[in-house]
C-alpha cells in the first residue's frame, strides 16, 4: 500500500461566503437531528438500556441534544466479550487493510467535516473555526495512523546473525478501554481509538457522558468505513457507574485515557492491580490537566505576545488542556502587557457559537459553571478581578472572560487547573524567576515563550519543563504529525498523541527466531 506523504489538512476560512453557507446548512440539519435516540453498540448491535443520559447544549440547556442509552455493569462485560471475539480476525487482518479503513474514515471525516463541527457547536459549545479546525485534526490523526502502522510493520530493525532466519514484529495488545473526554470529542475520541485499531486491537469506547451525540457520530463514520462489527464497540454510559468496572475488569488488557488528573490517577491506581483470572499486567497511557503558563521577557514583540495570551487563555471558552491560563510578565513591561491583553480580551465576542462571530460559548455543563465561579470568588481573594469575573443573566452556561492581575505563584488560581475562561497574570522579576514560576506547579503539559534574546531562548528551551514548549507562540494548537502532543509530570504518561511512536503503546514486539 502506497500512501502518498502525509500533509495536514487545511481549516477553512469561515469568511469564504460558500465555506459560511456549508456550516450554515449543515448546522440547520443539526438542528433537525436534536434530540434522536442513540443506542450503545455492541458486536454491531445496536443495543437499548434501562437508563438514559441526556445530552444538551449549554448555551440552551433546555434543549436536548441526544438521548443515549446509559451503559449498565453487564454492557461492560458483553462488549469485552464482542471485542474479544472479533479480535483474531482483525488482529490477522492485514495491516494495509486495516491502515485503509482509517483512510477511508479519513475522507469520509473530509466530506462530513460541517457535520461533526455542526454536532460540537451543539454538544459542547464550540465555536466555529474552533469546532473545524477539530474536525481537520481528525483527519490528520488517522492519516498519520494509518501511515506509521504501515512503517512500524515493514523493515529490518535487527542485526542478522548466520545459520538463523530472525524477525522482530509488532503485535496488537488485545481488547482494551478508551476513555475520552468533552473537550475534544472528536480528535481526541478518533486519536485513542483508531490507533489501537490500526494496531490490530478492539476498543471499547467510553466517552464523556457530554459528549456521548459526537461520539455516536464517529463510531458511524468508522463503520461506513469498514470496520467489522465488534473491533468497536461503543458504551455511552457515566464514568462513575462503569469506568471502575471497564477498567478493573480482568479482559481488559489496556486503558488509553484522556482527562482529569483525579480520574487519570485514580485509573492508574485500580488498573495496577490483578483480579482473579487475569492474564497480564495492563498498560496505561493517562493524558490529563495543565496549568500552563505564556512567559513575556521584557525584550518580547509585546503585540504579538498579548494576541497570543488571549488566544491561548480564552480559546474554546479556556476549556483545552494545553490553555494558557497563567501569563507570567516580567515587572519591566507588565503593566504596560496586561494592559494590551485586557484589550484583546475585551475584543472576545461571547454567545451562542451557532453565530459565526461569536468566539466565545458557554463552558460545557453547570457543573463546571459551579466549579468556575467558585475558583473566581477564590481568584478574588488572590489577585485583584481586573476584567470580567460574573455569569450574565439569561440561560445558558455562560461566564465572562476573567483576568486577574497580581497573582503569586503559590495561589490557588496559580496552581490548580479550573478549566474555564480564567487567567491568572503574574509578575516575575527577571526572565529566570518567571521561568521558575512557569516550573513551579505539579503540571508540565505545554507552555510559551515569549523572547527576541535568542540566549534566552536556549535557556527557556533547557528550562522550561513541558511536554510542548512553544516559542514566540501561542500554548494551544498543536498540529498532529508536527507537534507530537502530551506532558510531563501530572500532565500524563506522555504519550505524544500525533508523535512517531505513539502505536508503539498499543503494540508489543515480539522477536522470532529459526534456527537453519
Ligand atoms: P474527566 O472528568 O476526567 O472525564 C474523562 C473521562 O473519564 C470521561 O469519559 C468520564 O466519564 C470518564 N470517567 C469518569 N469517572 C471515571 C472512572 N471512575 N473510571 C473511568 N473513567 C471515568 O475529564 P473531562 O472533564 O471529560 O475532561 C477535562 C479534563 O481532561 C481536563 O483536566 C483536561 O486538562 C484534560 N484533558 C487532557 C488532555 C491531554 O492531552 N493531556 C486533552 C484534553 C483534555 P463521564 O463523562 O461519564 O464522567
Amino acid at each position: 500500500m502506497n500512501l502518498p506523504p502525509f500533509s495536514t489538512e487545511p481549516s477553512l476560512d469561515f469568511a469564504i461566503p460558500a465555506n459560511r453557507e456549508a456550516m450554515r446548512a449543515a448546522l440547520r440539519q443539526m438542528e433537525g437531528r436534536l434530540g434522536e435516540d442513540y443506542p450503545l453498540v455492541i458486536g454491531g448491535r445496536r443495543v437499548g438500556s434501562t437508563e438514559q443520559i441526556v445530552s444538551v447544549n449549554p448555551a440552551h440547556p433546555d434543549q436536548v441534544v441526544g438521548r443515549h442509552a446509559a451503559a449498565q455493569l453487564e454492557h461492560v462485560e458483553e462488549a469485552l466479550a464482542a471485542g474479544w471475539q472479533a479480535f483474531p480476525g482483525w488482529s490477522r487482518t492485514p495491516v494495509e487493510e486495516r491502515a485503509a479503513v482509517l483512510v477511508r474514515a479519513a475522507e469520509l471525516v473530509r466530506r462530513r467535516r460541517h457535520e461533526l463541527a455542526a454536532v460540537m457547536v451543539y454538544e459542547v459549545g464550540k465555536p466555529w473555526d474552533e469546532a473545524d479546525g477539530e474536525a481537520a485534526e481528525a483527519v490528520d490523526l488517522m492519516e498519520w495512523y494509518a501511515r506509521q502502522a504501515l512503517q512500524f510493520a515493514s523493515g529490518d530493525r535487527t542485526a542478522p546473525i548466520p545459520g538463523e532466519i530472525t524477525q522482530f514484529r509488532y503485535i496488537p495488545l488485545g481488547v482494551g478501554a478508551v476513555i475520552s473526554p468533552w473537550n475534544f470529542p472528536v480528535a481526541l475520541t478518533t486519536g485513542m481509538t483508531t490507533a489501537a485499531l490500526v494496531a490490530g486491537n478492539c476498543v471499547v469506547l467510553k466517552p464523556a457522558n457530554t459528549a456521548c451525540t459526537t461520539a455516536a457520530f464517529l463510531v458511524r463514520i468508522w463503520e461506513d468505513a469498514g470496520l467489522p462489527p465488534g473491533v468497536i464497540n461503543l458504551l455511552t454510559g457515566r464514568g462513575s457507574l462503569v469506568g471502575d468496572p471497564l477498567v478493573d475488569h480482568p479482559q481488559t488488557r489496556f486503558v488509553a485515557f484522556t482527562g482529569s488528573r483525579e480520574v487519570g490517577v485514580r485509573i492508574n491506581e485500580r488498573a495496577a492491580r490483578v483480579h482473579p483470572g487475569q492474564r497480564w499486567l495492563k498498560r496505561v497511557q493517562l493524558e490529563m490537566g495543565g496549568k500552563n503558563a505564556v512567559v513575556v521577557d521584557e525584550t518580547a514583540d509585546l503585540e504579538r505576545a498579548a494576541r497570543d495570551i488571549a488566544i491561548s487563555a480564552f480559546g474554546f471558552q479556556g476549556q483545552k488542556c494545553s490553555a494558557g491560563s497563567r501569563a507570567v510578565v516580567v515587572q519591566q513591561v507588565y503593566d504596560q502587557l496586561l494592559a494590551m491583553v485586557l484589550e484583546r480580551v475585551r475584543e472576545i465576542r461571547m454567545g451562542d457559537p451557532v453565530d459565526p462571530e461569536v468566539t466565545m460559548g458557554p463552558v460545557v455543563d453547570s457543573a463546571a459553571e459551579e466549579k468556575i465561579l467558585d475558583y473566581i470568588e477564590v481568584g478574588k481573594r488572590e489577585g485583584e478581578l481586573v476584567l470580567g469575573g460574573t455569569k450574565p443573566e439569561g440561560e445558558g452556561y455562560f461566564i465572562e472572560p476573567t483576568v486577574f492581575s497580581g497573582v503569586r505563584s503559590e495561589a490557588r488560581i496559580a496552581q490548580e487547573e479550573i478549566f474555564g475562561p480564567v487567567l491568572a497574570v503574574m509578575p516575575a522579576r527577571d526572565f529566570e524567576d518567571a521561568i521558575r514560576i512557569a516550573n513551579s506547579t505539579e503540571y508540565g503539559l505545554t507552555g510559551s515563550y515569549f523572547s527576541r534574546d535568542p540566549e534566552r531562548i536556549a535557556f527557556a528551551k533547557e528550562r522550561i519543563h513541558v511536554g510542548n514548549l512553544y516559542v514566540n507562540r501561542k500554548s494551544t494548537g498543536a498540529l498532529m504529525g508536527v507537534h507530537p502532543f502530551g506532558g510531563f509530570n501530572m500532565s500524563g504518561t506522555d504519550t505524544k498523541a500525533g508523535g512517531p511512536d505513539y502505536l508503539l503503546f498499543f503494540m508489543q514486539g515480539q522477536s522470532i527466531a529459526e534456527r537453519l
